[in-house]
């Protein structure tokens, strides 16, 4: 049911909307509201903090329906399923009632700020500072490649309040950027996919925020927190990865029925009957694979090691799939005013970000 009504809302309210907000290369807030309204935002936050009570498999049907209508670059799902459980996960009681019900409305627009300029896969490599003056955290730094860069008001930093202790000095610190000074935001990136996602660059200049903002009771957690936290941000790429690769093959089988040549349908010829039926195969296998880790995370029990494959092995298919089902549009794939040649662009990403796959695979020799 939730999926149905997600796809209905982003259908109606989103998609006739979606070409201006790619090329604007951001979204407006009011949508963010709206789906907020529609029950859209914080699904899996408990109730009492402005949610709906509900697990990751609602944000799983709201991020397939996401894909599947073809809207792609609204952030909602970093917002929903990453940004809003580290407040829940470790915030104290007075945090998650200051800023959950304020996401779930889309009044908060939430960010993870991770990554740096000098530091992507090397975490550890992270320079941005917060040093504790009085009841304050005094920050300094630079973030770059932040989803919601640019409308986010909500940041969960990834800092060093003791640089000395490498990984054991890293710490979350929440930033409401409309309550302070010296937050600056940088470019809006120019990309080649996800256009409409407003992934910038982040500065930090001085900016205080009181100590309270801190994520966890004691410094030095973040590093336990994002890692903790990882298995859930995996997958849910490998969400948007087998969902994007359902709405390949739909779109794909459609196409190749009408288009015609050599006075058959393209569909006719053998070639285009065994790739989709591979793709097809392995789309079916992939989605089974991501049921079961779906299944597995909501018992409790997806490890690392199963959520880093299922975020490479998906995201790997997803841009195989997409590549292959281009092809069988000709030079019509190659239109943007065809979806297929949108989602070519924006599956690259997939295999980028959260971790690349490379960084996957290493996660998953150490278990050999
Ligand atoms: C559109 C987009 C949105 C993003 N959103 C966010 C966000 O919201 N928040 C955030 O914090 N970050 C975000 N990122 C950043 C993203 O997570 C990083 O780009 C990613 O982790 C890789 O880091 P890097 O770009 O510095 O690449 P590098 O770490 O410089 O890697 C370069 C290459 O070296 C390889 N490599 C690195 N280390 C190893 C190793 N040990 N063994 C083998 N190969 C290795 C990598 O796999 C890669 O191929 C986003 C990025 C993009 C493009």
């Amino acid at each position: 049911m939730l999926y149905d009504m997600a796809h209905r809302f982003l259908s109606e309210e989103i998609e006739p909307r979606y070409e201006e907000f790619e090329k604007k290369e951001i979204f407006d807030r009011e949508s963010w509201k709206k789906a907020g309204s529609a029950g859209l935002l914080c699904a899996s936050m408990p109730e009492e903090y402005g949610g709906s009570g509900g697990t990751f498999a609602h944000e799983s049907a709201i991020i397939e329906a996401i894909s599947h209508v073809g809207v792609d670059g609204f952030g909602i799902a970093l917002h929903n399923s990453i940004v809003a459980p580290y407040i829940l996960h470790y915030g104290s009681e007075e945090q998650k009632q200051k800023w959950l019900p304020r996401m779930a409305s889309g009044e908060l627009i939430g960010a993870i700020a991770m990554t740096e300029p000098g530091a992507g896969s090397d975490l550890q490599g992270v320079k941005t500072r917060a040093e504790k003056d009085g009841n304050q955290y005094r920050i300094n730094g630079s973030k770059t490649f932040i989803t919601n860069g640019q409308l986010a008001n909500l940041i969960v930093l990834v800092t060093k309040t003791d640089p000395a202790k490498g990984a054991k000095g890293t710490s979350l610190i929440v930033i409401e950027t409309d309550e302070v000074e010296g937050f600056e935001r940088g470019r809006n990136l120019d990309k080649i996919g996800l256009k409409s996602n407003d992934t910038s660059e982040l500065f930090f200049n001085d900016v205080r925020v009181p100590t309270s903002n801190l994520l966890g009771t004691v410094e030095g957690e973040g590093f336990v927190q994002l890692m903790q936290q990882l298995p859930q941000e995996r997958l849910q790429i490998g969400t948007t990865a087998i969902a994007m690769c359902e709405r390949a093959l739909a779109l794909t089988i459609d196409y190749v029925k009408e288009r015609k040549a050599f006075g058959k349908a393209v569909l006719d010829f053998q070639n285009t009957q065994f790739k989709l039926a591979e793709l097809k195969t392995e789309v079916t296998i992939g989605r089974v694979f991501y049921n079961d880790c779906v299944a597995r995370h909501l018992a409790g029990g997806l490890d690392p090691v199963t959520a880093s494959m299922a975020k490479y092995w998906l995201s790997d298919l997803q841009g195989k799939v997409v590549d292959q089902c281009l092809q069988l549009f000709g030079g019509y794939g190659y239109m943007n005013e065809y979806p297929i040649a949108r989602m070519f662009r924006d599956a690259r990403v997939q295999r980028i970000y959260g971790g690349t796959n490379e960084i996957m695979k290493l996660l998953i020799a150490r278990s050999l």
